[in-house]
């Protein structure tokens, strides 16, 4: 705290922004100067309850967990996270716990369930998880009122890069000074579509990173005149963008728990890694709507598509949920079901905790597949027990309501006010009529 105090003092920091992730993934806080930052870091900035669930869209979740009378939380900031934002003057940003009035962790504060459960992985299975997210984002511009592709690159195209590279740099020396380490910048399939992977980290520092980058992003796509955007699907006809998860194990002396040369089925994998997957696979439509939150995550995850539409894994195979990578990479896998409009904090939890549900009751995968899945019949589909995601929102909450572990991961409050948030958003959706409807409905009948 005291070393935080005197960087704000020496690098002359007059705002710094107090921030935590909402249910819905929305970046919410305030900022305060500097003044206030001691008391911060004593107490917590405090907040009302029900700005936790505040709906993305402009209107009140009906019957909320929490309300005008529910109180407050205080958010208090993590010293580690403390990092001078390099594109705007004298301002820093520091991620918080969120705690109750006895300063005790709120049983509504999603990073503080991911504490929670990380605690737990490293009592039970004598090791740490490992972390590093992959985002896909689209860069557009306005052009005439319509959104376009900022630009016409090809997939992994130098010109793609080459086109954007001022706006690249920035990103990743932004992130470097914010204490995010990049690993490699791609050019991805649709036109204007990039990725940046951000470098493997402890699972609670990965996810801080996520954040870091999202707002890195969108920020200085903003101030080149561009809007950057994690949404999974801007465009009906071209790739969508997903948030990929690499997750690995060490034990503390860096062994990797993932890995066993003696694998029996050649990839490997530890029984530890199977186990895990197998957790992922049972709970894989429950994650699906946790990871892929929004009624537009659906679009993307299409057969074919190279995002997931079946649950099922395999190796060097990216139309499964979960993927091993190739034999010349480190052991661990890669959960491909999640997209931009998750809460990585709840992601990150829930994922563990399936795969530490499989760990302790030895959950098998079952044989990896190694064919492109939406090319198989709806019989075969049957034979191997592999079953679809959920083609919506609305099947994926369902999915969620059903789960008692991943609520109990989470916490019952944050559970039950996630598929609140969610129903709503699916019937707001729901009653829309598209233009689509309208011409193919009027013309028929
Ligand atoms: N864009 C694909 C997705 O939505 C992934 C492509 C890739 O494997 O990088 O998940
Ligand atoms: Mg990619
Ligand atoms: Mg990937």
């Amino acid at each position: 705290m005291e070393k935080v105090l005197e960087i704000v003092e020496k690098e002359k920091i007059e705002f710094i922004r107090i921030e935590f992730l909402d249910y819905a993934g929305i970046t919410r806080g305030r900022t305060i100067r500097p003044a206030e930052l001691r008391s911060a870091m004593e107490k917590g900035i405090n907040f009302s309850t029900a700005i936790m669930s505040f709906d993305s869209m402009d209107e009140y979740i009906p019957n909320p967990t929490y309300g005008p009378n529910d109180g407050d939380f205080f958010a208090v900031p993590d010293p580690e996270t403390f990092a001078i934002v390099p594109y705007r003057k004298n301002t820093a940003r520091m991620i918080c716990d969120l705690v109750d009035e006895n300063g005790e962790p709120w049983e509504g504060c999603p990073r503080q369930a991911l504490k929670r459960l990380l605690n737990e992985v490293e009592s039970l299975l004598g090791g740490k998880m490992y972390l590093a997210f992959e985002q896909e984002a689209y860069l557009l511009k306005e052009v005439n009122g319509n959104l376009q592709p900022a630009d016409q690159s090809h997939c992994f195209s130098i010109d793609g890069v080459d086109v954007q590279e001022d706006f690249l740099q920035e990103v990743v020396y932004s992130l470097e000074a914010m204490g995010v380490k990049t690993e490699q910048i791609s050019s991805e399939y649709g036109p204007g579509q990039l990725e940046i992977n951000l470098k493997y980290a402890p699972a609670l520092k990965a996810t801080d990173d996520q954040v870091t980058f999202a707002q890195v992003f969108k920020q200085v796509a903003r101030n080149k005149g561009m809007i950057g955007t994690l949404m999974p699907k801007p465009f009906q006809h071209l790739a969508g963008s997903g948030l990929h998860v690499h997750i690995s194990l060490f034990d503390p002396s860096g062994e990797n728990l993932f890995e066993d040369i003696t694998d029996q089925r050649g990839l490997d994998m530890s029984d530890k890694a199977y186990h895990f997957i197998g957790g992922i696979l049972k709970h894989g439509p429950s994650l699906i709507a946790i990871g892929a939150p929004s009624v537009n995550s659906y679009k993307r995850m299409q057969p074919g598509s190279w995002a997931p539409a079946h649950i099922c894994y395999g190796a060097g195979n990216r139309s499964v949920l979960v993927r091993i990578p190739e034999k010349r990479r480190t052991r661990r896998f890669e959960y491909r079901g999640a997209d931009g409009t998750c809460n990585p904090y709840l992601l990150a939890a829930c994922l563990v905790a399936a795969g530490l549900h499989g760990i302790q009751n030895r959950m098998d995968p079952g044989d990896p597949i190694d064919i492109d899945v939406s090319k198989m019949s709806e019989m075969e589909l049957k034979e191997k027990g592999i079953t679809w995601v959920p083609r919506n929102l609305s099947q994926a909450i369902d999915h969620l309501a059903e789960d008692t572990i991943l609520a109990e991961t989470i916490g019952r409050s944050i559970w039950e006010e996630f598929i609140k948030i969610k129903r709503t958003e699916w019937d707001k959706f729901n009653r829309h009529v598209s233009d689509w409807e309208l011409r193919l409905l009027s013309s028929r009948f």
